[in-house]
């Protein structure tokens, strides 16, 4: 791994950067080599001291809740930047919208906007990331998602640097979002729609789905595939008759063919293997490739 040096003007924030942190703390999936320089901020003025004194050429890879990466074994170079004890507030603006903290747990924005009576927001409820994952994502589930309720987002740059963005600057697909590169949300506005009200028969029916359906409480990282135009990745892979199919410390969920479960002390090699297993075989049988949506990040 390329050693990266921190500049001097950094040594008040000492005591929250840590040097080869094991990765593995910080994903559902429990795997994932050291990052080189894991820094953990307090508030944000600690981050734009951060930001601003750090070099250009030093790479930054933002952590939210860790439930959508696969971080290879080689680990991370260059910065790694946990937001978890920063924008943890959820603030009501008027009776539709609110502005969120982008480490707010998805789970408890949702809790908090239905109890306001905000809806749709029940779809966020076992969505176990952050809401600056879940627009880094646009997270969805039930036929909703995150940035149908975006009216702005606050954003940091590089340089410590604070913006307000409009949905317009950004091109938001089905589980995918580019916007501006080296940029991170801080918090969002939302605007719920007025016409409609929460409900918490709604989200319990969504919790119990879930329950049914998947592998909770198990290490995973939800569904590892996009759903193809038209088709369910878990149909194609249980189709071709793969739950349950092992490798090393990984195998593919009998309760839902599009999660992986690190059940024995995978490595990430291992869940990348059985991730490219998998697309190879469904290529083979359907003709189709089938997309990551975890991302896969850091060295081999
Ligand atoms: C059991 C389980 C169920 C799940 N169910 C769903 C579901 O129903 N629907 C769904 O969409 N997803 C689901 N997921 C996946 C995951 O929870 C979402 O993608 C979530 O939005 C990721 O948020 P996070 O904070 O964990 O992000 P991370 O996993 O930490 O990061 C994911 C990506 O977002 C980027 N990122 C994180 N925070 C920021 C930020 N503040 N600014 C810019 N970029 C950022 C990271 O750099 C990374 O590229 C599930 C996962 C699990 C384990």
């Amino acid at each position: 791994m390329k050693k990266h040096k921190l500049s001097v003007s950094l040594e008040p924030l000492k005591s929250k950067i840590k040097f080869f942190e094991p990765m593995k703390k910080h994903t559902s999936l429990k795997v994932g080599g050291p990052a080189e320089i894991y820094f953990q901020p307090s508030d944000l003025d600690e981050l734009g001291l951060f930001l601003s004194n750090i070099d250009n050429d030093i790479p930054i890879f933002w952590l939210g809740r860790g439930s959508n990466i696969l971080v290879r074994d080689g680990g991370i170079s260059g910065v790694v930047i946990s937001s978890s004890l920063i924008s943890k507030k959820i603030e009501k603006i008027d009776n539709n919208s609110i502005k969120v903290g982008a480490n707010v747990p998805c789970t408890m924005l949702a809790k908090q906007c239905i109890r306001w009576g905000m809806a749709p927001s029940e779809f966020f409820s076992g969505i176990p990331g952050s809401i600056g994952g879940a627009l880094a994502m646009n997270a969805g589930a039930y036929g909703h998602e995150t940035w149908e309720r975006v009216d702005s987002v606050k954003i940091v740059d590089r340089l410590g640097g604070y913006h307000t963005r409009k949905p317009s600057e950004y091109k938001i697909n089905y589980r995918s979002v580019v916007g501006p590169p080296d940029e991170w949300f801080i918090s969002a506005n939302l605007i719920f729609d007025p016409n409609k009200s929460s409900s918490l028969e709604k989200q319990k029916e969504m919790l119990s789905k879930r329950k049914n359906s998947q592998p909770l409480g198990k290490p995973s990282c939800g569904s590892v595939f996009r759903n193809p135009e038209g088709n369910f990745a878990a149909k194609l892979i249980q189709d071709s008759g793969l739950k349950g199919f092992r490798i090393g410390g990984a195998h593919i969920s009998t309760k839902h063919a599009n999660f992986i479960i690190n059940d024995q002390k995978a490595s990430a090699e291992d869940i990348e293997r059985l991730i490219n297993y998998i697309q190879k075989k469904i290529i083979e049988k359907f003709d189709i490739q089938l997309e990551c949506e975890v991302k896969i990040v850091g060295n081999l």
